[in-house]
C-alpha cells in the first residue's frame, strides 16, 4: 500500500468514494469527474502504478470486475456502447498512478472523441516494428519475468 496513494485510500474506506461493487481483490467506484453518467473506474486493492508492475493475476481480477460492472452499466443506463479506457504514465495520460481501468458508457452523438488518429502503415513499417517487439517477447526477454 502506497500511503500517499488516493485509490489505496478509497480500496482501504479511508477517503469516501461511490463504490458500485467490491470483492476481495478489485474494487469499483464512480470517477468524480465523469466523461459520461456511469463513468467507473475499477482498481485492484493492492498498489501496482500501471501496467508495467501489474502482477497479471490482479490484472485478471480487474478484467473479471470490469466484465461484470459493465453488463450492470449497460442494464442500468442503457448506453449505446462502452469504451474500456486504460492509461500508463503521464505521456499516456495517466493521472493516478495506481493501476485502474475506466468504463466509459457511450451513446451515439455524445461528442466523445477517439484519442488517436489512424494513419495507414507500409507493411515494411509494420514488419520492422513487429521484428522489434517480436524480439522482445521472446523466450528470455523481459516482457518473460517476474514482475519488478
Ligand atoms: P487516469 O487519467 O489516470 O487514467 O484517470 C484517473 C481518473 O481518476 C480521472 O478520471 C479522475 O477524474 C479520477 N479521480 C482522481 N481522483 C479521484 C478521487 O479521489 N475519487 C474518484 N472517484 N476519482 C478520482
Ligand atoms: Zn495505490
Amino acid at each position: 500500500m502506497d500511503g500517499d496513494c488516493i485509490f489505496c485510500a478509497i480500496a482501504a474506506g479511508r477517503a469516501p468514494a461511490e463504490v458500485l461493487f467490491e470483492d476481495e481483490e478489485t474494487v469499483a467506484f464512480l470517477d468524480i469527474n465523469p466523461a459520461a453518467p456511469g463513468h467507473t473506474l475499477i482498481i485492484p486493492r493492492r498498489h501496482y502504478r500501471n501496467l508495467f508492475d501489474l502482477d497479471p493475476e490482479a490484472g485478471a481480477a480487474v478484467m473479471r470486475t470490469a466484465v461484470r460492472v459493465a453488463r450492470a452499466l449497460r442494464e442500468a443506463l442503457a448506453p449505446d456502447g462502452m469504451n474500456l479506457v486504460q492509461a500508463n504514465e503521464r505521456a499516456a495520460f495517466q493521472s493516478v498512478f495506481h493501476f485502474h481501468v475506466h468504463l466509459v458508457p457511450r451513446w451515439l452523438g455524445d461528442g466523445i472523441a477517439s484519442p488517436w488518429r489512424q494513419r495507414p502503415a507500409s507493411a515494411a513499417a509494420l514488419r520492422e516494428v513487429g521484428d522489434r517487439i517480436r524480439q522482445a517477447l521472446a523466450p528470455g526477454g523481459k516482457s518473460e519475468g517476474q514482475n519488478p
